[in-house]
């Protein structure tokens, strides 16, 4: 069954503007180069990308997609479309960022309509900005077709708003996952203001650290979190703790990745049905 058949084919109706941009983009894919598509996917339910991403899915030569990417997805691709995987392998390491840029390159090059699917955002902890720069520079065309990141995503299907008038007047997402040699996270910036909201993006290894680091620079132990892991998918599992026992809950409940970390007052807020209190009578301070 095509979940997304009525609004797709009322898309393929004949003449409609997306239908003439996307022939002339092939045109021009056909007199030479090719065409680089970075496309957000979405945080893991396949319903949540967008119009435009599920489109060019339909018209590439070529689906170069990451392990986050729904593989629902992947089925409304045409049955001539090349599929390949660049993602981590249970057990093995995923293929080096160098390699995906050069496959991008050549499959462009050979007069491919690209499509580089990459789950959630591609400019939020997606390295879209490092294919971009190397498409860029092989003199590649590139275009960003944006998707829901998984802040955005988790915040939804568990109704916890990022932002709120009472509880939180900015957001930050941030990754506890450096590069070797990046700088250190400045972490008296991220625990100044307890009006915030912290998304932290690969955090699950990490969580007794962002844990420790955070109450040491001044943000109360007893900050409410949310841990929030495949979320919008149907095996989302969402647990409410604090700063102090997250790392706990995380290991008792043995939550699995993608896993995010959503920190601040907001997280009161939550769904009661979708997010469940752990560790109530233990180490929750
Ligand atoms: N570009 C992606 C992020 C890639 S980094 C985006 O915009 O969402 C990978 C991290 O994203 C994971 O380690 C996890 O922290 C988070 N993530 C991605 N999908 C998720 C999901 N469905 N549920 C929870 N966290 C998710």
């Amino acid at each position: 069954m095509h979940l997304f058949a009525p609004w797709v084919d009322v898309l393929q109706g004949s003449g409609d503007k997306l239908t003439q941009w996307w022939q002339s983009r092939r045109a021009t894919a056909q007199g030479g180069c090719g065409e680089v598509f970075l496309v957000g996917a979405g945080p893991g339910d396949p319903e949540l990308i967008t119009v435009r991403g599920m489109r060019l899915l339909q018209q590439a030569d070529v689906v170069i997609y990451d392990r986050l990417v729904a593989p629902a997805l992947l089925d409304y691709c045409p049955r001539g479309t090349r599929k390949l995987y660049v993602g981590k392998q249970c057990g093995r390491h995923s293929v080096p960022q160098q390699d995906i840029n050069a496959l991008l390159v050549r499959e462009a090059k050979a007069g491919r309509i690209v499509v580089r699917l990459k789950g959630g955002d591609p400019f939020i902890f997606g390295r879209g900005g490092e294919e971009m720069a190397e498409l860029r520079e092989a003199g590649v065309r590139v275009s960003v077709v944006p998707g829901i990141t998984a802040a955005a995503g988790c915040a939804a299907s568990t109704g916890i708003p990022l932002t709120h008038r009472d509880h939180a007047a900015s957001v930050c997402l941030v990754t506890a996952h450096r590069r070797d040699g990046a700088p250190a996270l400045d972490w008296a910036a991220l625990a100044a203001d307890p009006h915030r909201t912290l998304v932290c993006y690969m955090g699950l290894s990490e969580l007794a650290e962002i844990s420790q680091q955070l109450t040491r620079h001044g943000l109360p132990p007893e900050t409410p979190v949310a841990l929030v892991s495949e979320g919008t998918t149907a095996r989302q599992r969402a647990l409410r703790c604090t700063l102090a026992s997250m790392a706990d809950a995380a290991a008792q409940a043995q939550l699995p990745s993608p896993c995010l970390v959503m920190i601040g007052d907001v997280v009161t807020l939550a769904d009661p049905e979708r997010v469940k209190h752990r560790l109530e009578a233990t180490a929750d301070v």
